[in-house]
C-alpha cells in the first residue's frame, strides 16, 4: 500500500522543517512526512557561501535540527527523493523512483534549482552552482589545486563565494551582467561601496560582463571567454546567477502562477488543500505595495511556515512580516530590513570610509527599507520605521543620532 500522511511536505529546507515544527509546536497530533531530493535531514543554507566554504563551520553545525529532535516529534523523513507529479484530485504526489505517497494535505517548500549558464561548457568539470551541501563539498574538494576563480553574478552568492575565497588565497575575478553588483536587491551606493570593498581585497570585478562560452582542456573549465573574445583563465568557475523556482508538477495541474505558484495570505495555492512556502511561494507583499514577488530568504520561508501550521492548526494568522536580509562578507556584516524596490531616494546615515554607516530608501516620502553595514543598532531601531511607513524630512534621517527618537520627537 502506498504509504500516507495527514500532512505532507514537499522540500527538506528552512520552510520545510519549520513548517513541521511549528505544526508540532501547535499540538497538530496527525502523521507528517517531508520528502526531501537531498539526501540529508535539513540544514542551513546560508553559511554554505560563508563559514561552511570557509571550513569554519562542519555540516554537523549547521543541521536545523539534531536527528533526535526529528525521531521525538515523529516527523517522517523520505530522503534523497524527488517530486515530479501532484494529483489533486486522488490528493498524492509521485516521486521520479515512481513512488506514490497520500496527502490530506499538501506544503510545498520545494524552493528553486540554481539558474545554469546556458552556454557551451557551462557543464564542465570545475563549474559549480552554490545551493548545496554537495555543490560546496564538491568545490571545496576542488580548492587544493585551484589558484584562479571566475565567479558569475555578482549577487549574493557571488560575493560571498568571493570574499571567502580571497580570504582562502584564491585570485578571484567577478563577472557580473549589469552596470553594478546586487542591483536586484539594493541601490547603487551600496553596490559601489560592496565593488569598492572587493577590489581592496583584490577581486577584480567586470561589470557589464557578457559570458560567451566556458574554455576547457581535457574536459574541465579553464578559463570564461567574454564578449569580445578576452580569456579570463581560471581553475573553477562558481556560478551564482540566481534560481529557478521548483513549481513544474503544481503549474502542470493548474495551479495559478508562473514566475512562482501563486498563494494568498494564509499561503494557499489555488488547488484545494495545498499551501506553498518560501523561494517559490508568489505573494502580494504588504511591503511592496501588495506587488507579486517571491522572496529568497531564510525569513520568508520560515514564517511562511509558521503562516500554514497556524492555518492548519485552527488559528489563522495572514502572513504579514517585514522582509529581513543578512550577508556577511570580510568583516562587513550588512543588514537589511524592508524591500528597497521602487524607492525614489537613498539617505547616507553614518561614515562609509568608516565601514559603519546605513542607507535608508525612501518612496514617497516613507521609509521602505534599510542597508545597514556594521550598524547593528540602525537595523533594529529602523525596522519600527519600515514596519510604521514612516514619513519623515531625510535630513533628520541622516542626522538624528539615534533612529529610535525619531518617533519619540515627531510620531509619523
Ligand atoms: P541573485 O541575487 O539573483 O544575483 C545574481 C546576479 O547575477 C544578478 O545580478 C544577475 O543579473 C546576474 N547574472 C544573471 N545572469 C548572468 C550572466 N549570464 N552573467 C553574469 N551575471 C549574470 O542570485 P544569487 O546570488 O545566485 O543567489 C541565489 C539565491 O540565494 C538568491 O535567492 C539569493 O538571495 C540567495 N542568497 C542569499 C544570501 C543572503 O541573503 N545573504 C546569500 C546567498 C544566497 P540579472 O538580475 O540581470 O539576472
Amino acid at each position: 500500500m502506498d504509504r500516507q500522511f495527514d500532512i505532507l511536505i514537499v522540500g527538506a529546507g528552512h520552510g520545510g522543517a519549520q513548517a513541521a515544527i511549528a505544526l508540532r509546536q501547535a499540538k497538530f497530533a496527525g502523521s507528517i512526512g517531508i520528502v526531501g531530493e537531498e539526501a540529508e535531514l535539513p540544514y542551513e543554507r546560508p553559511p554554505l557561501s560563508k563559514d561552511y566554504l570557509a571550513q569554519e563551520k562542519s555540516f554537523e553545525r549547521i543541521l536545523i535540527r539534531p536527528v533526535s529532535f526529528w525521531e521525538e516529534r515523529n516527523i517522517a523523513f523520505l530522503t534523497g527523493q524527488r517530486v515530479v507529479t501532484v494529483d489533486p484530485q486522488a490528493r498524492t504526489i509521485g516521486t521520479a523512483a515512481g513512488e506514490t505517497i497520500s496527502y490530506g494535505r499538501l506544503i510545498w517548500a520545494a524552493g528553486g534549482h540554481a539558474r545554469r549558464l546556458t552556454c557551451s561548457g557551462h557543464d564542465l568539470a570545475g563549474v559549480h552552482s552554490v545551493r548545496s551541501r554537495a555543490d560546496v563539498d564538491r568545490m571545496m574538494d576542488e580548492l587544493a589545486t585551484t589558484q584562479r576563480v571566475v565567479v558569475v553574478g555578482g549577487g549574493y552568492i557571488g560575493l560571498e563565494a568571493a570574499a571567502v575565497l580571497t580570504k582562502l588565497g584564491k585570485k578571484v575575478t567577478i563577472l557580473e551582467a549589469q552596470n553594478r553588483v546586487l542591483a536586484r536587491v539594493a541601490g547603487v551606493a551600496l553596490s559601489r561601496f560592496y565593488e569598492a570593498e572587493h577590489r581592496a581585497h583584490g577581486v577584480d570585478i567586470r561589470l557589464n560582463a557578457v559570458v560567451q562560452c566556458i574554455e576547457e582542456r581535457d574536459g574541465r573549465a579553464v578559463g570564461v571567454r567574454l564578449a569580445d573574445d578576452e580569456i579570463v583563465p581560471c581553475e573553477m568557475v562558481i556560478v551564482g546567477i540566481g534560481i529557478v523556482p521548483s513549481v513544474e508538477p503544481l503549474l502542470s495541474v493548474g495551479a495559478e502562477g508562473g514566475n512562482g505558484v501563486a498563494v494568498d495570505e494564509h499561503c494557499r495555492t489555488s488547488l484545494p488543500d495545498i499551501f506553498a512556502i518560501g523561494d517559490c511561494a508568489l505573494h502580494a507583499n504588504p511591503f511592496a505595495d501588495g506587488q507579486p514577488l517571491r522572496l529568497e530568504s531564510v525569513q520568508n520561508a520560515n514564517d511562511m511556515a509558521t503562516t500554514v501550521a497556524r492555518f492548519i492548526a485552527g488559528d489563522p494568522q495572514p502572513y504579514h512580516t517585514v522582509p529581513w536580509f543578512w550577508s556577511n562578507q570580510y568583516d562587513l556584516r550588512l543588514q537589511t530590513v524592508g524591500l528597497s524596490i521602487g524607492h525614489d531616494k537613498e539617505v547616507l546615515r553614518g561614515d562609509p570610509a568608516g565601514r559603519s554607516f546605513s542607507i535608508i530608501y525612501l518612496k514617497a516620502g516613507k521609509v521602505v527599507a534599510l542597508d545597514c553595514v556594521n550598524a547593528t543598532k540602525d537595523y533594529v531601531q529602523g525596522r519600527q520605521l519600515v514596519i510604521g511607513g514612516a514619513i519623515v524630512d531625510p535630513e533628520r534621517l541622516s542626522s538624528i543620532p539615534a533612529l529610535k527618537d525619531i518617533y519619540a520627537a515627531s510620531p509619523a
